[in-house]
């Protein structure tokens, strides 16, 4: 079984696993980039798991649909590109003989789904989206940040040897602002420095693992006393775990 970022746009990946005949993708925004992988490597597209509704992952579904016959798979609650099978926190997805089950993953969209895979090699998958980035989490379109702190937390708790398929490539200015709110951070430091030369490399810093995003992301640490303590200077009126998680939504946002 092979796993293989393949990048779209200017920053985002549409995830592809094959097992050298059969292929799945998540989150394909384009088709061409998909089209050429299947072409190059003489592969059937299977399946094609959507984790939300927004266009930079789904507009190459029906191009996609229709080139291959591929099954759609998304969540329950928000408008995509139909036919799909429409998933709900529990259910699970059967393709290229691996199981991959649903978890409800609400707070960048309201309806925000993410795919857990054992895998074959013993190093579980997590395709989660917009939900978990390395080094940070997506914003909050339409979700509260309630909602979205439950939502990390439900990722964090996950084997620590998951690997976090997130589908953008957002780490290095992730990290800019990791470090402002968690300077004392040995290990999130060693991480920039590796990620950092990734890049130079034109290489991809994904996937991550929730082991490390657990040690080094502000917003899976933001109940640890330096993390709490940077969201209460940015915002004096955070007081528990929820507003020192907006908090530091916030500060992100307006972050340069
Ligand atoms: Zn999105
Ligand atoms: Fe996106």
């Amino acid at each position: 079984m092979n796993l293989i970022p393949l990048p779209a746009f200017t920053d985002n990946y549409v995830w592809l696993l094959h097992d050298g005949q059969r292929a799945l993708v998540v989150d394909p925004g384009d088709a061409q980039p998909v089209l050429a992988f299947l072409a190059q490597h003489r592969l059937q597209l299977n399946s094609i798991l959507l984790t939300h509704h927004h266009p930079d992952h789904t507009g190459g579904v029906d191009t996609l649909r229709n080139d291959t016959g591929a099954a759609v798979y998304g969540p329950a609650s928000e408008r995509l590109p139909e036919p799909l099978t429409r998933l709900v926190e529990g259910d699970t997805v059967q393709a290229l003989g691996l199981a991959f089950s649903v978890l409800d993953v609400p707070g960048h969209t309201a309806g925000h789904i993410a795919y857990v895979c054992p895998a074959w090699d013993g190093a579980p998958l997590l395709f989660c989206g917009d939900t978990l980035f390395s080094g940070g989490c997506g914003r909050l379109f339409e979700g509260t940040p309630a909602q979205m702190l439950a939502s990390l937390d439900k990722l964090a708790a996950l084997p620590g040897n998951t690997r976090v398929c997130c589908t953008h490539e957002y780490t290095l200015s992730n990290l800019k602002f990791a470090l402002a709110v968690d300077a004392d951070n040995a290990e999130l430091h060693a991480y920039h420095a590796r990620c950092q030369a990734l890049r130079s490399d034109q290489r991809p810093t994904l996937p991550s693992s929730i082991a490390l995003e657990r040690q080094i992301n502000p917003f899976l640490r933001s109940r640890q006393a330096a993390v709490k303590a940077s969201a209460r200077r940015f915002d004096p009126t955070a007081h528990n775990d929820v507003s020192d998680f907006a908090a530091l939504r916030e500060w992100k946002n307006q972050f340069r």
